[in-house]
């Protein structure tokens, strides 16, 4: 502190309002006149001589030690006269920006400064945020607060039926996730809102559709990096105690038990753990975050309509490359937690199960955490084409799943197909007498003609196994053109929920056209026309299915 405003002192001023000042608040007056700003600036130039291990005379060294290192700035508070501006400007020399709360004129470019050196006419409620962004300081929360216990050794626990609080989402209610990357200005960092009833306006055992808007900012920030934030959300919620998370995008699902909800445990709690961990761990990426959870039905259905639109366009991004145009697949084992021995090797033309990591997704990933559950995996020779299996990935998987799985195919659903975690988007599977396979997605919660709903499949085979006849895809996937092709691929499909052909129809629709099948959509056989294989064979029959003439699946 230093200088004077009608002739009181910058001291003076705060005493008056009953401040404590001193070296116990870091608020120390060096003199009345704005020159003693040069002993701040001075005590600077010691961090550089006592941490920096910084000479005399070294000078050059010193500012660009400060600059990187001393996360000082200068705050001009009130009228600014051409000796504070003055003033201020040597402190740009060291690589500190100012801050005023008067419109003196602003220098933006960055080139002396981190970021901008002189940022101007800010209010005083914005006034710390904007120091904190301009200077580059990154935020980090110690502990998360939440009145529960919390840690990665609560991932994977259950929350059953008579313990719930709450159930938002699957297929019981609508759900979603979404982060989304928003300007600098527009996201208050550390907001939560809930928009909608709290826990705390619902009785025990209540259904609350839920949609969790995360919006991120920063200047490192990048498009490619939402879907990464956005899984996270999964294993962030799940470190609570007496939480149970499953799923992603929108098909989350999500538990809370009582003994959460006696503890205190709301849904704006849910914010404020995003918020210290995404900071702590992927701060790196971003400045600022807010979260909206919202449990209207309406907003909810308004938020799944736009995540879907971004969804898509993401999914997108990855048409064109081929699994031939590149040596490396990355993997993900992110869901060894609740799945250990699961291990999803993710190629261009197979996305991850899940449906939110694709290639590029994990590549995003790995720049951002090189030691992190994306790893590149090198896929070195190839051992079988058609089936999709390599000796790079071979010993990848064998290491990664702790010598319990040592080998598995990319494109066969029959031969040692890949490990299926819980937290697939759909699960495929063989229907001998028709000759072909079918898939279930998540949502849809009838019969199936293999004989078992979604729920029952999960149970029986996302434990992280590879089990033939069976396996978890995403939905993007099932359009994808290597998409069980070592068993014949997409024309062996004979039987999807009539929502899931809906959702995936243009797709499917270019696909079948690329297989020299364009009704391929009308010969697949939905819910409306049998939940057993003996109802929709009559059906295919009649259709002329592609995958009655095909050799025996089973070989
Ligand atoms: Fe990763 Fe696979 Fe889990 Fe998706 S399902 S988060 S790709 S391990």
């Amino acid at each position: 502190m230093c200088a004077e405003h009608n002739g009181k002192r910058f001291a003076e001023q705060l005493v008056e309002v009953g401040m404590q000042i001193g070296w116990p608040t870091r608020l120390v007056s060096f003199g009345p006149d704005i020159t003693a700003a040069v002993f701040a600036a001075g005590f600077a130039i010691r961090v550089g001589f006592t941490f920096g291990g910084i000479g005399p005379g070294e000078y050059r060294k010193h500012l660009i030690y400060n600059k990187d290192r001393c996360f000082a700035f200068a705050m001009p508070l009130g009228y600014v006269t051409d000796e504070w501006y003055a003033n201020a400007l040597g402190c740009v020399n060291f690589g500190f920006p100012v801050i005023a709360d008067t419109p003196i004129p602003e220098i933006l470019p960055t080139g002396v400064c981190t970021y901008e050196h002189v940022v101007s006419n800010v209010p005083h409620d914005k006034i710390v945020a904007k120091a904190v962004e301009v200077r580059g300081l990154k935020v980090t929360v110690a502990e998360v607060p939440v009145p529960v216990a919390y840690g990665p050794a609560f991932e994977g626990e259950r929350v059953r039926g008579e313990d719930i609080y709450l159930e938002c989402g699957g297929g019981r209610t609508p759900m979603v996730e979404w982060v989304t990357s928003k300007r600098m200005e527009e996201v208050e960092d550390g907001k939560i809102e809930v928009i909608g009833p709290e826990m705390t306006d619902v009785p025990a055992g209540s259904k609350l559709p839920m949609a969790i808007a995360v919006e991120v900012a920063g200047r490192e920030m990048q498009e490619d990096y939402e879907p990464i934030l956005e899984r996270q959300i999964h294993h962030f919620i799940n470190y609570s105690q007496g939480l149970m998370h499953i799923g992603q995008r929108d098909i989350a699902w999500l538990r809370i038990g009582k003994q959460a909800a006696e503890k205190g445990f709301k849904l704006s709690h849910i914010g404020s753990l995003l918020h210290a961990k995404l900071h702590q761990d992927f701060g790196r990426i971003f400045d600022k975050m807010q979260v909206r959870i919202y449990t209207e039905e309406d907003k909810v259905k308004e938020i799944v309509e736009k995540a879907r639109a971004v969804y898509g366009a993401r999914d997108a991004r990855i048409e064109g490359m081929t699994d031939e145009t590149t040596d490396i697949y990355y993997s993900c084992t992110l869901c060894q937690s609740f799945a250990p021995s699961h291990v999803c090797c993710i190629s261009p033309e197979r996305t991850g199960l899940c449906g939110s990591y694709n290639w590029m997704d994990c590549k995003a990933a790995y720049e951002i955490n090189p030691t992190g559950p994306n790893q590149p995996v090198e896929k070195g020779e190839c051992l079988d084409a058609k089936l999709g299996q390599w000796k790079g990935v071979n010993e990848f998987i064998y290491k990664a799943s702790r010598q319990k799985i040592d080998h598995y195919n990319f494109y066969s659903i029959v031969y040692d197909p890949m490990t299926t975690c819980g937290c697939c988007e759909c699960i495929a599977a063989v229907l001998p007498l028709c000759n072909g396979i079918m898939t279930v997605n998540r949502e849809y919660t009838g019969e199936t003609p293999c004989g078992m709903k979604f729920t029952t499949l999960a149970g029986t085979i996302g434990g992280g196994l590879s089990t033939p006849g069976f396996v978890g895809h995403g939905k993007y996937n099932t359009c994808q053109r290597k998409f069980i092709v070592g068993d014949g691929g997409i024309k062996r499909m004979v039987w999807m929920p009539k929502m899931l052909k809906e959702e995936i129809a243009e797709r499917l629709k270019a696909r079948a056209e690329e297989v020299g099948v364009p009704d391929l959509p009308d010969m697949i056989a939905d819910e409306t026309i049998g939940v057993t294989e003996e109802e929709i064979l009559p059906f295919l029959q009649e259709k002329g299915h592609p995958a009655l003439s095909m050799e025996p699946i089973l070989g």
